[in-house]
């Protein structure tokens, strides 16, 4: 299960008035919230607002919980491609120690380089997932080495500069070599086609074969989700990512943290909860994996909360393999009670959906849900950030002890504030009142979508007795199933009555901006993401379009929603909110009836026909269109710096502090955290 989501259209097309909006909750003083910017990446800094409240004791807790999240970082780059440290320590020691010209354009495409790779943990895109390759030429690079500290490189041994430049030639700048970091295309070997660090030597089938051994009745756990899978002697083995296994250096300063971390928690459930996460890291073993998530779902009165661990599994095209990410957070009070307002509901929402009636859950439980504020982010999770979270993902443990489910408010406010002025929503959106709407409502609606996307929608719905889960079924299919059926709910009840009724909104106008945003986002300014030639590949770019196409083909008798032309220029246009809500519950029925039964050959059709072709003279027209408004397509996050204030060896404060150069930090992350060997 996928349980991640991007910066939504709303957030993202927003004007000036949601800043204003929104800047009166939270802030007073100025602060910079952008940073450098290359690329298709603009950086933010983001502001952690009320951790100045927190006792010391929650303050030493979100302090070592902090350390333990960048512990880890260097995981994820090997996660994501074998040969990612080798490439970041070269390429940070020429960043760190270059002696020649540093005014030129050749260097200057360095550092672009440099920063998308930081950027993407490694040297494939982290949305779009195609390798990228430095502007300049191998030439240069070969001089960048050169004349850099010779003693920084991770040569092997007796390899000579030279033969390490040579070595590098295809992994840096061959674009054929490693092409795709995670490839979903049909009909293909999805594992040989993708250049992840989940496998190695082997075949989709075989790693299929391989886990269908394991027993998947009653209570199993995640087979799979923490280990790579290769060949010792013609035989599939796992080597298992923990203490004394693969990864086991981080994973040691990890559990080192985490260790500090447990005598100052808030109560008996979160310690225990972070007990049972340093045996999982200790074991490897996955029944202690959920043992742990079991005790993490029980802890809901923590002010500090945490996220550790190898989560989401959207890096592997055949989603087994969980990447490592850390989230360290507080709660946000204020913003929790309208999170809470629609979870309280989740039993009147499950009886009152378009579902089958055998679908539908009997019981929904404890959903717990709740904005934080967001203190720390690492591995998958950073820089490019999700803005809601739910988890745990197992299946099992979900329906039976509940699920948390986070939406990321200072990150979602940040997104607001840099929006200000990008010009998009009055490119890409038709008529003034559309636009009117939008800029009055769009943050409001972006965030009841987030929060019902998250608490009420992953969490909806059951599976036939029998069937197995999704990623059995559904296989590659099945995050963006799993995501349109969770953002289906969200667009199905934020146009009901119900929402106003409970207090979440002033009017139905929160429901139509969305419908308005939804549809713009999902047949047109999404695409602003792509490069000509492109069609979908990421799960939620998928679902999105899978969502908005379908509602259009479908409503086309009723001229539900209409492409308008003007100027050359296309437009999206709702004419009837109702029917098309009728619409996206007919989809969302039909779509948990795919995951309920697992039928694969619906569930692909959808997803090939509504989901994944671009129309190419299209693409262009809106490249063209964005072009001219010099935004950046992708936003990520300088992370706040937590400084422990001493007496003697006592910690007696924690400030945060707001580092403002992405690149130092990232320069101060390889320094200080690099725990990984490189492997040659
Ligand atoms: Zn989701």
């Amino acid at each position: 299960m996928k349980l991640k989501l991007f910066a939504l259209s709303a957030a993202l097309v927003a004007g000036n008035s949601i800043v204003e909006a929104q800047t009166t909750k939270t802030q007073t003083q100025p602060f910079n919230i952008t940073a450098e910017s290359f690329a298709d990446l603009q950086i933010l800094r983001y502001q952690v607002p009320g951790f100045e409240e927190l006792s010391l004791n929650q303050k030493k807790l979100a302090y070592y919980l902090s350390e333990a999240a960048l512990a880890g970082r260097d995981i994820i780059y090997d996660q994501k491609g074998k040969y990612n440290l080798l490439v970041r320590k070269t390429i940070e020691n020429i960043y760190t120690t270059y002696k020649g010209d540093k005014t030129s354009k050749d260097w200057n495409n360095f550092k672009i380089y440099t920063g998308r790779f930081w950027f993407s943990n490694g040297f494939h895109h982290h949305y779009g997932n195609d390798k990228f390759v430095p502007a300049h030429s191998f030439e240069y690079f070969s001089q960048l080495v050169k004349n850099s500290a010779p003693t920084g490189f991770p040569l092997n041994k007796g390899e000579t500069l030279n033969a390490f430049i040579q070595r590098l030639k295809p992994i840096i700048f061959d674009p054929s070599f490693q092409p795709k970091m995670v490839n979903q295309a049909p009909d293909i070997d999805n594992v040989k086609a993708s250049s992840n660090n989940f496998y190695e030597g082997v075949t989709q089938k075989e790693v299929e074969d391989f886990y269908a051994k394991f027993e998947t009745k009653g209570n199993a756990p995640s087979w799979g989700l923490n280990s790579k899978v290769l060949k010792q002697n013609g035989k599939l083995v796992e080597k298992t990512w923990k203490i004394g296994g693969m990864y086991g250096p981080a994973i040691e300063k990890i559990v080192f943290w985490l260790e500090k971390a447990i005598p100052f928690a808030e109560n008996a459930q979160q310690k225990d909860a972070l007990q049972k996460l340093v045996k999982y890291y200790r074991s490897g073993y996955l029944k202690d994996f959920d043992e742990y998530n079991i005790a993490w779902v029980a802890d809901t009165a923590s002010r500090i909360d945490v996220v550790n661990g190898f989560i989401e599994v959207y890096n592997d095209a055949i989603g087994k393999k969980g990447s490592f990410e850390s989230v360290v957070s507080l709660k946000d009070l204020e913003a929790t009670k309208r999170i809470q307002a629609i979870a309280k509901q989740a039993q009147w929402f499950e009886d009152n959906s378009p579902l089958m009636p055998a679908h539908k859950k009997k019981e929904v439980k404890g959903i717990t849900a709740k904005a934080i504020t967001v203190i720390m982010e690492s591995g998958d999770a950073a820089p490019s950030t999700p803005i809601g979270i739910n988890l745990p993902n197992s299946d099992w443990v979900r329906k039976e002890h509940g699920s948390k489910s986070v939406s990321l408010s200072n990150i979602i406010h940040a997104y607001n504030l840099s929006s200000s002025n990008s010009g998009s929503l009055n490119e890409f959106a038709y008529g003034d009142d559309v636009k009117a709407r939008i800029i009055k409502y769009g943050a409001l609606s972006s965030d009841l979508h987030t929060d019902m996307h998250e608490c009420i929608g992953h969490a909806s719905g059951q599976i036939n007795p029998g069937i197995e889960t999704p990623d059995k079924t559904l296989k590659n299919y099945a995050s963006a199933l799993e995501e349109a059926r969770a953002d289906l709910v969200a667009l199905y009840y934020i146009m009901d009555p119900k929402l106003v009724e409970i207090g979440v909104m002033p009017n139905l106008e929160v429901g139509k901006a969305e419908y308005d945003s939804y549809i713009m986002n999902g047949l047109i300014s999404q695409l602003t993401r792509l490069k000509l030639g492109d069609n979908l590949e990421e799960a939620h770019m998928r679902n999105r379009q899978l969502n908005a196409m379908w509602a259009y083909q479908m409503g086309k008798k009723d001229n539900v929603i209409e492409l308008v032309k003007e100027n050359g220029k296309t437009y999206t246009k709702i004419n009837d909110y109702n029917k098309l809500r009728d619409l996206f519950g007919q989809l969302l029925r039909e779509i948990q009836r795919v995951k309920s039964e697992g039928d694969f050959e619906a569930g692909k059709n959808l997803i090939e026909n509504y989901g994944v072709k671009v129309d190419q003279a299209l693409l262009k027209e809106v490249l063209d269109r964005y072009a001219k408004l010099n935004v950046k397509a992708y936003k990520g996050f300088i992370q706040p710096k937590l400084v422990p204030v001493l007496k003697g060896n006592d910690i007696i404060d924690i400030k945060v502090t707001y580092p403002d150069s992405f690149y130092k930090q990232m320069v101060e992350y390889g320094k200080n955290y690099s725990f990984l060997p490189v492997m040659n």
